[in-house]
């Protein structure tokens, strides 16, 4: 299991290896949100965030992988890794509500002790439904605490949400990749038309050829994710990856990585794209 004190380590590797480390803000239960860079610190910026979702913490391996690689590399953009977004999240899937103060409550809504599906933070709010994109009207959403799918009181609700999004604003990106699991697909669009249109599914096109992966167009039923919120209050580029065949099944394990090496060169790709479209996605 690739759990928190693991990504700690390896932020003290790349801290030593010459990649700035930093945390963007603190989970509601105190875990930085870890966050490493390499390349250019001026100029056009990527983000690459992993582990928004509690289950998907395989993400947060694969994600770290990938800074520890492209660090040797020339960059022509800069690149930020998250490989965690919800660190309180990752460690109740992987190890149950024992460690939280509010075990009891979180047993409620999951409706038992085993964890191991649950995609929320720490208080039963979906992270990944809880940013200011058509917030509170995708497909399935709720508005009571659960283990997935619930939009928490307000967009930004949730400190793992607010840290990302005011992060986000700061660094103004030129393209966000989103990691989840699984299913080997790319989704692209949130209601963006024309030229944004065009260059969005462009960009998820050659990221799919690269992968192997489908790239899905339409935007589901989604509302209120990073993703989403990229593309329709920012404007720039945005993917969501999911990692893992669809013959595999949750929870996942590390082993479920094997197979998702090319993954580890994806930001790389997208930022000599980047450049060669003059600096956008
Ligand atoms: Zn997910």
């Amino acid at each position: 299991m690739y759990i928190y004190p693991d990504l700690q380590k390896d932020c003290c590797e790349l801290c030593r290896r010459g990649a700035e480390c930093g945390s963007i803000g603190r989970s509601l239960f105190g875990s930085h949100i870890i966050c490493f860079h390499i390349g250019p610190k001026s100029g056009p910026q990527i983000i690459v965030q992993g582990g928004i979702h509690a289950r998907e913490w395989v993400t947060a391996r694969l994600v770290t992988a990938q800074a520890k690689t492209l660090l040797r590399e020339k960059t022509p953009t800069g690149i930020y890794f998250l490989p965690m977004t919800n660190p309180d999240g990752a460690l109740l899937a992987q190890k149950g509500a024992a460690r939280f103060p509010n075990a009891a409550r979180l047993e409620r809504i999951n409706g038992g002790g085993d964890f191991s599906l649950w995609k929320a933070n720490a208080r039963g709010v979906d992270l990944n439904c809880n940013f200011d994109a058509r917030w509170g009207k995708g497909a399935g959403n709720r508005t009571d605490p659960a283990p997935s799918s619930c939009i928490g009181p307000s967009p930004e609700s949730e400190p793992e949400s607010a840290a990302l999004a005011r992060f986000t604003r700061r660094v103004r990106p030129v393209l966000t990749v989103s990691y989840h699991a699984l299913g080997r697909e790319i989704y692209y669009e949130f209601g963006q038309r024309g030229e944004a249109l065009e260059r969005d599914r462009a960009v998820a096109r050659a990221a799919g050829r690269f992968l192997g992966y489908r790239v899905v167009g339409g935007d589901l039923g989604s509302a209120g994710g990073y993703k989403d919120w990229c593309v329709s209050r920012l404007g720039i580029t945005a993917l969501t990856v999911e990692i893992i065949s669809e013959r595999r099944s949750h929870p996942l394990t590390e082993r479920d990585l094997e197979g998702e090496e090319k993954n580890i060169w994806l930001p790389l790709l997208l930022a000599e794209l980047c450049e060669k479209n003059g600096g956008s996605g």
